[in-house]
């Protein structure tokens, strides 16, 4: 049921293009993009700016991630010898 289900979500969703000037994703990037459409070019630096911490605090929760992981894979490794 599952497979079933996530292969009808993944086909409903739009396909995604980068936008050239904010660097978002957006799902009509020749047309108008939803992100930078309404902005200056001021206000897309500054979206882009914001984007780029996002993308940094993902990276951080990433490695506590793999940290966590590793951790756990000790303790697992320990409690077998
Ligand atoms: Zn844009």
């Amino acid at each position: 049921m599952s497979i079933g289900m996530s292969a009808a979500w993944k086909a409903k969703q739009p396909k995604q293009k980068r936008c050239d000037r904010c660097e978002l994703y957006t799902p009509k990037p020749d047309d108008k993009c939803i992100h930078c459409s309404e902005l200056n070019e001021s206000q897309v630096a500054q979206l882009k700016a914001q984007h780029q911490e996002t993308l940094q605090d993902n990276s951080t929760f990433g490695k506590y991630l793999l940290f966590g992981s590793v951790i756990i894979g000790l303790l697992l490794l320990l409690s077998f010898l």
